[in-house]
């Protein structure tokens, strides 16, 4: 299916136009493919053995355990993306939705299934707090209606820039939302128990955030759960990369994996027309060895960090934001465990959250005095439960994973402490011992992040939405200074999740196009310090 534009017109924009994408990660393979079908011939140069980037996955003696992501959420945007290219998500994979949607053990012994039916939901709010099953309805169709205005009017139509802001209707729909206050404070007006505002705040985390500094905008990600459901695809999330590589792949994609981008030179206008770039790549790190050199393009289209390319890919003279970087507030970082387990794990669900009933601590040991919680709220994964193809008969796959500060150091003794708080933790609070049944064991930490994928601090999600890293706050796709080089993936808009960075994908070949259209020339770029 060729692109089609706005005003319904269904010619290949692109055609002509050489574009290199740096990594494959979500954002990455999404862009890769909507050039292509654009019409520009695309290569993407991933330096790690399997495109993916965070969505990896461990697959030994037959377990097939993602190392990444875990929550599949807004099913409508994976939808989105498939069928633009006239596909069905059908095709690649198969859903589940999870019922419960997760639970959640409270250090003080208790514990909640939450449901994925309102009525359900409701029953378990007023079990906390009277006259909270009635105040969920409100507080879930103001997050319903924060996320239609926030998709409708932002996200799908890629309104990142400050003049997009300027929209009279836009400022009015602003207007009418108090929410640029803290999630904490909004969430408080709503609900009083402690236990209802932490379901109504946890997913926060998903952002890179804490209830703390994330403004209430963001209360949509209750309406992303709590009313869209929660699903799991067979196999996992990497299933979902299997099937965008195959997408990828069936539209023309050129993908180089092992193959690491270890320059990007732009050239000076080699005609009136076009900026081109030198890319350079050096040997894999899992095969010792890179799939081919490099080549020129004419516009490069980075997924990797952009802290990383303008550190380490751009010549200096073009990367002079150190500055810009060091007061960006970054998203956690993780400590994981990846297991496999022979025999049951009762007494875990699909997805569990472990925490502890004041989670302020371990929130200020991320954002505030980094270092490590030592009562901290973390996160289970057991896929075993609903999906028989991840674990070999009679055994469990258990992931467990704890957010860390970023930039935290990880030395192996720390690490084998930590472990044992954890699992020691979890036996306590849940009753799920499983030590001695241990035949599949890895970990990840903060160097794996910054050692596997050039992730800036370690993070395992690149910035944190802030109210100064959200919208046109946020890195543009337009990298400043540089005419043709392009950013896509979580650190640019809309931001962190596999659902935001299929969109970048779509967002960042518009801006291509609106660049090649506009004049024959590359637009001067507007800079990100304009915004700062
Ligand atoms: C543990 C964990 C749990 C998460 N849970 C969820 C969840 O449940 N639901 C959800 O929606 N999201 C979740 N996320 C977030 C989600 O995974 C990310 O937002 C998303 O996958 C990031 O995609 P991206 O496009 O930014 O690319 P990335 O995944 O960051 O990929 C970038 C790629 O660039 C490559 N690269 C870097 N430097 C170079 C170079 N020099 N040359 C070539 N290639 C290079 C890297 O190897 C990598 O493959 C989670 C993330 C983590 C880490």
């Amino acid at each position: 299916m060729s692109y089609t534009q706005p005003n319904g017109n269904t010619d290949e924009p692109l055609r002509g136009e050489r574009i290199a994408v740096v990594g494959a990660g979500f954002g990455g393979l999404s862009a890769a493919s909507y050039l292509t079908d654009a019409g520009a011939d695309v290569t993407v140069f991933e330096r790690n053995e399997h495109p993916g980037g965070y969505a990896g996955r461990i697959e030994r003696d037959g377990f097939r355990i993602d190392t990444g992501p875990s929550w599949y959420l807004m099913p409508e945007v994976f939808d989105r993306f498939f069928q633009h290219f006239g596909r069905e998500v059908e095709e690649f994979y198969e859903l589940t939705e999870l019922e419960p949607l997760y639970e959640i053990y409270w250090k003080d012994g208790d514990h909640a299934e939450i449901p994925s039916t309102r009525q359900g939901q409701k029953q378990l709010f007023e079990s906390y707090e009277s006259g909270a099953g009635s105040k969920l309805d409100d507080y879930l169709s103001d997050a319903a209606e924060a996320y239609e205005l926030g998709m409708d009017r932002f996200v799908y139509p890629s309104r990142s820039r400050l003049r997009d802001m300027m929209d009279l209707d836009i400022i009015r729909s602003v207007r009418a939302l108090p929410k640029l206050r803290t999630m904490d404070t909004y969430v408080k007006s709503y609900f009083t128990h402690p236990k209802l505002r932490q379901i109504a705040e946890y997913k926060l985390v998903f952002l890179g955030g804490s209830p703390y500094n994330t403004p209430a905008i963001y209360t949509l990600m209750s309406h992303v759960d709590m009313n869209l459901g929660v699903y799991h695809p067979t196999g996992g999330i990497a299933s979902v990369i299997d099937g965008m590589v195959t997408l990828a792949t069936d539209l023309g994609v050129t993908i180089h994996t092992d193959t690491p981008v270890t320059s990007i030179e732009p050239l000076s206008r080699a005609d009136e027309t076009r900026q081109q770039f030198d890319i350079t790549t050096g040997k894999g790190p899992d095969r010792n060895t890179a799939e081919t050199d490099g080549g020129r393009f004419d516009r490069v289209v980075a997924n990797a960090a952009p802290t990383h390319v303008e550190r380490d890919l751009l010549p200096e003279e073009y990367a002079n934001r150190e500055a810009y970087w060091n007061s960006r507030t970054y998203a956690p970082s993780a400590y994981l465990l990846y297991l496999g387990v022979n025999g049951e794990v009762d007494g875990l669900e699909h997805h569990s959250l472990i925490l502890p009933n004041d989670w302020q601590p371990h929130f200020d040991r991320i954002f505030d005095e980094a270092g490590w919680p030592d009562d901290p709220a973390y996160y289970v994964h057991v896929p075993s439960k609903t999906d028989d193809t991840v674990a070999p008969d009679g055994h469990e796959a258990v992931v467990i994973l704890v957010p860390l500060a970023p930039g935290l150091e990880d030395d192996t003794e720390t690490l084998e402490q930590f472990r044992k708080l954890v699992l020691d933790d979890l036996a306590e609070t849940t009753g799920v011992e499983f030590r001695d049944r241990i035949v599949l064991e890895e970990s990840a930490c903060v160097s794996t992040f910054a050692d596997r994928f050039n992730a800036p601090e370690g993070t395992a999600l690149a910035l944190s939405h802030t109210l100064g890293q959200t919208g046109p706050l946020r890195p543009a796709h337009r990298a400043p200074g540089v005419d043709g080089l392009y950013y896509v993936g979580a650190y640019t808009n809309p931001g962190i999740g596999m659902p935001m960075c299929l969109l970048s994908g779509e967002h960042v070949t518009n801006a291509i196009i609106e660049d090649t259209r506009k004049t024959g020339l590359l637009p001067p770029v507007v800079p990100t310090s304009t915004f700062r």
